[in-house]
């Protein structure tokens, strides 16, 4: 008998006119292919592939109605009919692979990054330079009508329904909640009013578009803002979306301007299901459920203990996009898993660059390195180092056929890796080293631990990839004492005891993550430290947040003038900085180091000299490359690459390696597809 996993996952499920296989949503996800020249040709594939990755359905990234709800002055829309043919070949090719496909249409309202962006209320977003104009009353019946041609035109392009989307405090969201809308007319004041303008959209569309079109609402069931929805009218909203003709309910959690963590690794997993679960039963339409859900056990665990009927996952789909099939086949140790680190999705979507992904670098890029190509001719290569560079070179050549060692000097493979998955709220490591193992595994990479490689073992090889890292900056000051002065790697592997005062030299993602791992238990609850109220019974779901006192007084020191921790990534970086604070960390900056006298580090801050004593000073003054054999490959002609950290160690990260390990695979050899 064939065994059956994840029994409630890959169920069928009915969404309105749609049957379909499985409760996996691919959520909703900006790639920024949307406004590119070959855009809809790499969305067809880059769909077409997560299509075939077995998915139950797949809703497209925002595609504005209007120019004035664009997310950008070049932002996609569906508009005219011409925009309409463009989209043809993304369901087509979602088609051919039995898929399912909704267009998503999000009004950016106040958050539309250019000058010509509308709003209930001319108040403008903090997270917005361009001030809203207030919509009158012909604006507003004039959007309803631009959102109700755009559903009628994805029917048009092939989509099998739409997403309207409410939440995340874009247009609809503005209208509902009293803290963005002081209108006086009938979409003001009451809540009736304020949710009059999506009712209107959905029945608009339903009456357009007929029955046999899906519509799914995204619905902001926590705004996480202190003029939000109280649950009351959330639950009123619900209801009468059902009854304007919504097929289902998406889980919307948080606005994009509210200062609390919603989607980053220190989330828990399934952190926000608790939400849509006290919703299930109030609504006879399916409900989705959404936010950190990175897995399918914990997908798995969503829909078994009754908090939704279906899943959404978005970033998972760029990490992998087989997650569905390799669950389906009972092999989630295959599965390339989200680390929820924004990296390089929603910070690349921020500096206006097509999103990837850290962990894949192929997503969104799916035609450049194709995932079924093969080497025309199979080489002997050796990799030197296991670190994030490493890893990635060794399998994704072995993927394309040539035969592969990888020389790791530690008992472990990992790098930087074994590290940072020690950081509180970064555990999501294990699984990416997880992946890698298995991928060793089963590309049959010969793995050979605790083996120093040299010049006698690497000059049987046709070529040398050199991965071997770097190592920690070192950092000289008159006065300074050996014990109290530790690097960063010491103390990550709890090498010694560190005291209640600590000096951190260098501000950078480690110097951060250092104090963090000083701080924090990682056992305190997610939710009383950000100040959500678990009871839903506040207005945007907000309660007082819990203060406790922080395990030791930390000193965050930069010699660069300005925002300390101002290169962290763009959308996690003030999660790390508002984390630090709540600790009461002391940052400085600007300042010059003098010397150490007396267990007491001499400084220069704001033109003042100054002495702070301190139990250890941890030092995280950035890395340099380590590259020993470099030099002595050059000298013996024998062919080598550097990548990663050994390349260059300044702005090196996860992503850079990861990436600079997949190019240097695919740059080796001509290669071919199957
Ligand atoms: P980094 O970001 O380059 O930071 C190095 C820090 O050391 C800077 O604050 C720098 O500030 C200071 N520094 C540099 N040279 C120094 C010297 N000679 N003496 C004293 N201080 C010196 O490097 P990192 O923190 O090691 O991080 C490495 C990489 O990993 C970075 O690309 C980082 O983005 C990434 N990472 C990111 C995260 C995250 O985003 N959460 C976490 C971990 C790592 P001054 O020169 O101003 O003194
Ligand atoms: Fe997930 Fe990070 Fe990849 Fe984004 S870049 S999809 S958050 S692993």
């Amino acid at each position: 008998m064939q065994q059956t996993f994840y029994p409630n996952l890959l169920s069928p499920i009915r969404i309105g006119p749609l049957e379909l296989p499985n409760r996996v949503l691919m959520g909703s996800m900006h790639t920024g292919l949307e406004e590119e020249k070959d855009g809809m040709e790499r969305l067809a594939t880059f769909y077409a592939e997560r299509a075939q990755g077995g998915v139950g359905l797949i809703v497209t990234g925002g595609i504005s109605p209007n120019l004035e709800g664009a997310l950008g002055p070049n932002g996609a829309r569906m508009q005219r009919k011409r925009h309409a043919r463009k989209h043809r070949v993304i369901t087509e090719a979602v088609h051919a692979e039995g898929g399912k496909i909704l267009m998503q249409i999000l009004h950016g309202g106040r958050y539309s990054y250019h000058p010509f962006n509308v709003a209930p209320s001319a108040i403008k977003a903090p997270i917005n330079r361009f001030k809203p104009r207030k919509l009158n009353s012909l604006g507003i019946k004039r959007t309803i009508r631009a959102y109700v041609r755009s559903a009628r035109l994805a029917k048009e392009a092939g989509y099998d329904g739409i997403e309207i989307m409410g939440s995340e405090g874009y247009l609809i969201n503005q209208f509902i909640a009293k803290e963005t809308n002081k209108r006086t007319d009938e979409y003001g004041g009451s809540f009736e009013n304020r949710m009059r303008f999506p009712i209107e959209i959905i029945k608009g569309i339903r009456s357009e578009v007929g029955n046999d079109f899906a519509i799914i609402y995204r619905l902001s069931m926590l705004d996480l803002m202190s003029e939000g929805s109280n649950w009351e009218e959330v639950v009123t909203l619900a209801k009468a979306v059902e009854k304007a003709g919504a097929d289902a309910i998406n889980t919307g959690i948080g606005w994009h301007e509210a200062r609390i963590p919603t989607i980053a690794t220190l989330v828990p997993r399934g952190g926000f299901t608790f939400v849509t679960r006290k919703l299930m039963g109030k609504v006879d339409i399916p409900l989705i459920t959404t936010n950190r859900l990175n897995t399918p056990e914990a997908c798995e665990e969503a829909l078994e203990s009754g908090c939704a009927d279906m899943v959404s996952m978005a970033r998972p789909f760029l990490a992998d996009p087989e997650i569905v099939k390799k669950a389906a086949m009972g092999v989630p140790q295959a599965i390339n898993t989200c680390i929820g680190c924004n990296q390089a999705c929603l910070d690349h979507i921020f500096k206006r660059k097509v999103a990837s992904c850290l962990v894949n670098p192929r997503a969104s890029h799916e035609s450049k390195w194709p995932i079924d190509a093969q080497a025309n001719e199979a080489k002997q290569v050796a990799v030197v180092g296991a670190g994030p560079a490493g890893l990635s070179a060794a399998t994704e050549l072995a993927r394309l056929g040539h035969e592969v060692t990888l020389f790791e000097r530690g008992p472990e493979i990992g790098g930087q890796f074994n590290l940072a998955k020690r950081i509180p709220g970064k555990q999501e490591f294990y699984e990416t080293l997880r992946y890698f193992r298995y991928q060793l595994d089963q590309l049959q990479v010969n793995v050979k631990l605790e083996t120093e490689a040299n010049t006698e073992n690497l000059r049987v090889f046709d070529h040398v990839i050199l991965a071997s890292g770097v190592s920690p900056r070192p950092w000289q000051i008159d006065g300074m004492d050996k014990t109290s002065v530790v690097n960063y790697i010491d103390v990550i592997n709890q090498k010694g005891t560190i005291g209640k005062r600590v000096i951190i030299i260098g501000a950078g993602g480690i110097g951060f993550d250092v104090a963090d791992f000083l701080l924090h238990e990682g056992n305190e609850s997610f939710y009383a430290k950000w100040g959500i109220d678990k009871t839903l019974e506040s207005r945007g779901g907000l309660r007082e947040e819990q203060d406790s006192e922080p395990k030791r007084e930390i000193h965050l020191f930069q010699r660069s003038p300005g925002k300390v921790g101002a290169s962290l990534g763009k959308t996690t970086g003030w999660i790390h900085r508002l984390n630090l604070k709540k600790a009461k960390v002391q940052m400085h900056s600007g300042v010059t180091y003098h010397k150490i006298a007396d267990g007491q580090l001499i400084y220069t801050e704001n033109g003042q000299k100054q002495a702070l004593p301190y139990d250890q000073i941890v030092v995280c003054a950035g890395q340099v490359p380590y590259h020993p054999l470099s030099e002595k490959l050059a000298n013996l002609n024998i062919p080598h690459t550097l990548i990663g950290g050994a390349r260059e160690a300044r702005k090196l990260d996860a992503q850079r390696a990861i990436l600079e390990g997949i190019e240097a695979a695919y740059a080796l050899a001509p290669w071919s597809r199957d």
